[in-house]
């Protein structure tokens, strides 16, 4: 049996055969660390773009929540932002998104105090850490300003206070095989509920412009290794605009869902379209929809919601320019 091949045996024997779109929201695109040599937070032309205040409206953010609801998608997490925010904002935010879904998300922002977390607890299911790699070595060289320690400690007080926990994995960065060593004694240290892998993305106007992102089969075999040696694990795969085709193999590697593509702006496009058939393919059938818009009356939706009439006619407005989008990309394929 292949490597791939024991993964999805693992996976389907402690999962359903359903995959997901995770998606992420973001809360603003500026980021307050900023220095990360692989991010494209950290060159010039996005930090020139995307003012240090910059900061997304309520309305749009929750607009995010309201397609994720209706279109079947899971909230992975809400994040960016850091150092944006004072903290009664975030609150307000993560409080409004639960009104939308009716359910607690996961946050990725930074880490947080004990009393925060305190204050988080009704509204929030998890704590993500973006830790990147866990070569310390490594790590320190590409996020200077991102130190794992403070991470690693709110992992724990999280763990402690009763949150599930995860943490961000980027494949590509220069990681050898044998880090993976590392990554087991990370999670089970940790006690993860789950971890989000992503394919570095090469961002020009960083140290690594000039290279590759890594090889499908390179990628999924981290993936296949962490689902083998962590059957019960949820594991969550980042595919791009670019690398959309490796979908399939990714969740037989033992991905529970796919994530970081960008399925409002692709809605209805081929991407889209492949995405889900490659979920098929590999009888991992993506639950919720990227390419086929509900028949919903999107005004009647929001009214329902418990907030306020000028935020309802806001979301109104951004929900409207959204749903041209998709009906637009949709309507090119027909
Ligand atoms: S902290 Fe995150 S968002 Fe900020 S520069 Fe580093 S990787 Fe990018």
């Amino acid at each position: 049996m292949s490597f791939i091949e024991q993964a999805n045996k693992t996976y389907l024997e402690n999962f359903p055969k359903e995959s997901y779109y995770g998606r992420c929201i973001f809360l603003s695109w500026y980021c307050e660390k900023g220095t990360c040599k692989f991010c494209f937070r950290s060159t010039i032309h996005h930090k020139v773009k995307h003012a240090q205040n910059a900061k997304r409206s309520m309305a749009s953010i929750l607009v995010e929540a309201i397609l994720a609801k209706k279109l079947g998608w899971n909230i992975e997490f809400l994040t960016g932002g850091y150092g944006i925010y004072p903290f009664d904002e975030l609150l307000k935010i993560i409080q409004n998104i639960n009104q939308i879904l009716k359910n607690k998300v996961w946050i990725n922002l930074g880490s947080f105090t004990e009393e925060e977390l305190k204050q988080l607890k009704p509204y929030v299911e998890g704590i993500c850490a973006s830790i990147e790699t866990v070569d310390e070595k490594l790590h320190d060289e590409l996020c200077p300003d991102k130190p794992i320690e403070p991470y690693s400690d709110m992992l724990k007080l999280a763990d402690k206070l009763g949150f599930k926990k995860s943490i961000t994995i980027v494949i590509g960065l220069g990681e050898k095989q044998k880090d993976f060593e590392l990554l087991k004694d990370f999670i089970k240290e940790h006690k993860l509920d789950r971890i989000t892998f992503y394919a570095l993305k090469p961002v020009s106007g960083t140290i690594f412009e000039n290279k590759q992102g890594p090889e499908t089969e390179y990628y999924a075999d981290w993936i296949a290794k962490t689902r083998i040696a962590f059957p019960k694990i949820e594991i969550i795969a980042g595919t791009t605009a670019r690398r959309y085709k490796e979908a399939g193999i990714l969740l037989k590697a033992g991905a529970n869902a796919i994530t970081k593509f960008p399925a409002t702006k692709l809605f209805g496009t081929k991407q889209a379209e492949t995405i889900e058939h490659e979920a098929k393919k590999a009888e991992r059938p993506l639950n919720g929809t990227l390419t086929e818009l509900p028949n919903i009356d999107w005004n009647k939706e929001v009214d329902s919601l418990d907030l306020n009439t000028e935020l309802k006619e806001q979301i109104k407005e951004k929900l409207k320019q959204y749903i041209k989008t998709m009906e637009k990309n949709i309507n090119r394929i027909e």
